[in-house]
């Protein structure tokens, strides 16, 4: 995925500027700027954040703008980058006090929320996976009653990671089945117990009243939103009404190995202060990465 050609654009804008002889330093700064506002924008980064990153980088280049004035183009260009990466960092970097670390010898309960095919169930094995990589005893739960095929998706997905399962055929009621699972794999002693909940193609409030009843029941430690990094715009929307009725703790994005643009996930991250902790990168089960918020801005800038 890459902010199509920002680190490109930015170069280039800045090695045209730096090579104009006649230009000064602030001039430089005011043409990258707006070369940078106008990336972003296309890129589907809110407009509001648009504005507060031009302001934190300008207000960066300019307060030395003497100094500044005496770099050579090189050490010029090398500066303009930094602080265009680093304010990019800053923008996806949520620094949690406390972030979530799972107890062993007790009954972690994570919850997973988001609108279906943003690739919820796939990440809830992916994150079993993980976890049973690192010595827990991990079980996934089907909440989801309302796709027909769901249990059998999560199913299949289960045995072929080798990670006990529960969920029901006959079951209509998501609640019940989620109390249910997380019960039977309290009393076996299971020590991340992962609750798959249903999606909707659209946000209704029938989806967010079922995300609430179904968390009041299996009280979670943490609950993970599962946002598909191609949404564009509609994830700063999105996540907010998320956010709003399941308060979510953390954010895993979906699909970054397409080439989506992605403004939207920047604008999710930032609109709800809520971290991304993982990365999805395919459809396999080991193509799950931590996430870096370094790295994250790297490859956006490409
Ligand atoms: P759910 O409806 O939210 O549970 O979504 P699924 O887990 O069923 O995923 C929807 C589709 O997206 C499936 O075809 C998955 O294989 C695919 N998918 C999920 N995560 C990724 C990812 O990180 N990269 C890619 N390329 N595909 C993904």
């Amino acid at each position: 995925m890459v902010l199509a050609d920002l680190g490109k654009r930015i170069n280039n804008a800045v090695t045209y500027a730096i090579s104009n002889e006649q230009t000064d330093y602030e001039t430089t700064v005011q043409s990258m700027l707006k070369e940078i506002v106008t990336a972003l924008l296309e890129n589907d980064v809110n407009i509001k954040l648009v504005s507060r990153l031009r302001a934190n980088i300008k207000s960066t280049l300019l307060s030395n703008a003497d100094d500044n004035a005496k770099l050579t183009n090189a050490q010029t260009k090398k500066l303009i980058q930094k602080t265009v990466f680093d304010e990019l960092c800053n923008l996806v970097d949520c620094e949690v006090t406390s972030p979530f670390q799972p107890k062993k010898r007790q009954s972690n309960v994570i919850m997973f929320v988001g609108l279906q095919g943003s690739g919820k169930t796939t990440s809830c094995t992916k994150l079993a996976v993980y976890y049973s990589k690192r010595g827990f005893k991990v079980g996934l739960v089907c909440a989801d009653t309302f796709r027909a095929g769901a249990f059998d998706q999560l199913k299949q997905n289960a045995i072929k990671a080798k990670i006990p399962f529960y969920g029901s055929y006959t079951e209509p009621n998501p609640v019940k089945v989620a109390k249910e699972g997380v019960e039977k794999f309290k009393k076996e002693k299971f020590e991340i117990i992962i609750v798959d909940t249903s999606g909707r193609h659209q946000q209704e409030d029938s989806l967010f009243q079922e995300m609430v009843e179904i968390s009041q029941t299996v009280k979670p430690k943490q609950t993970i939103m599962v946002l598909d990094a191609s949404i564009g715009q509609a994830a700063e929307h999105q996540s907010k009404a998320f956010k709003e009725s399941a308060d979510f703790g953390s954010i895993i994005l979906t699909k970054m190995d397409g080439h989506a643009r992605g403004g939207g996930a920047i604008s999710a991250v930032a609109s709800t202060n809520t971290p991304i902790i993982f990365i999805g990168t395919g459809e396999h089960i080991h193509d799950f990465e931590k996430f870096s918020p370094k790295s994250f801005v790297s490859k956006l800038l490409g």
